[in-house]
């Protein structure tokens, strides 16, 4: 008997948003994400966040963006491939530092500023203890990432509402959405009825997990490193997060460090 593993309650799809910069417009997506029962990521660059009075203050982060994620997105916004490494370390050591104080909690998440990296930057991120860390590279897929620090989103939100369909419709579990943008950009383009329409679509799905981008990368590698038996028939969970898996007798959720019958 084989093993697959699936979101919690047995759900086959997971949703997740993720969106840079920290501009006042955030406070409009994150109302909208809060009727809808989405949940958001928000990359923030500590260092910018007093200096400009369109950014969302460092001392408001935390009530602002409650329920949701506060991520890293270095320290000042720099193309962190053309930094001395000790000043790629600073950036990411400082943006989570600062963002950290004010969050409350480990900040462990990022997105690349200009979505642009190299080997050595990876490697950094990794010694500063970041989790995951987006790209701006669409691949128009619902697959799960290889290298979480180099973690592709499904697309931009431009193309989100084009996409949904396919994800709504897709058979293959798990399957993950993963959408990224600007919210200033709903602002400058005027077209928030855009993400009014997705989230319409998209929300109060009982297939769908709607899951932060740190949330979501922590349940995938709790995954796979669940221990299976060589007959599909039991699971030990070897991590802090409850995984739930599929054998034979269906969905069923495995206890952080317990065995379940499968
Ligand atoms: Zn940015």
């Amino acid at each position: 008997m084989s093993i697959d593993i699936v979101f919690p309650g047995g759900r086959t799809k997971a949703l997740t948003l993720s969106y840079d910069d920290g501009r006042d417009f955030d406070r409009r997506l994150v109302r909208i994400f809060n009727d809808h029962g989405l949940k958001g990521t928000f990359h923030l660059n500590a260092g910018l966040l007093n200096d400009s009075p369109v950014k969302i203050d460092l001392e408001e982060i935390a009530e602002v963006y409650a329920g949701h994620e506060i991520s890293c997105h270095a320290f000042t916004h720099p193309f962190l491939e053309r930094l001395p490494r000790t000043e790629v370390m600073r950036e990411v050591w400082k943006d989570r530092e600062t963002l950290e104080a004010y969050a409350h909690y480990p900040v462990t998440g990022m997105s690349y500023p200009y979505g642009s990296s190299d080997d050595t930057v990876v490697e950094i991120l990794r010694a500063c203890g970041i989790e995951y860390c987006r790209t701006t590279q669409s691949t128009r897929k619902f697959g799960i990432p290889n290298e979480f620090l180099l973690w592709h989103p499904t697309c931009h939100h431009r193309e989100m509402l084009e996409l949904a369909p396919n994800f709504l419709n897709y058979h293959y579990a798990p399957a993950v959405f993963y959408v990224w943008g600007h919210s200033y950009e709903f602002g400058n383009n005027g077209n928030w009825d855009d993400m009014e329409k997705f989230a319409d679509m998209v929300a109060g799905r009982n297939d769908v997990w709607y899951v932060t981008n740190i949330d979501l990368a922590r349940y995938i590698k709790a995954s796979r490193a669940l221990v299976t038996a060589t007959d599909g028939r039991s699971a030990f969970n070897p991590s802090g997060v409850t995984v739930w898996a599929r054998g034979a007798n269906g969905p069923v959720p495995v206890l952080p460090g317990a065995t379940a019958a499968l």
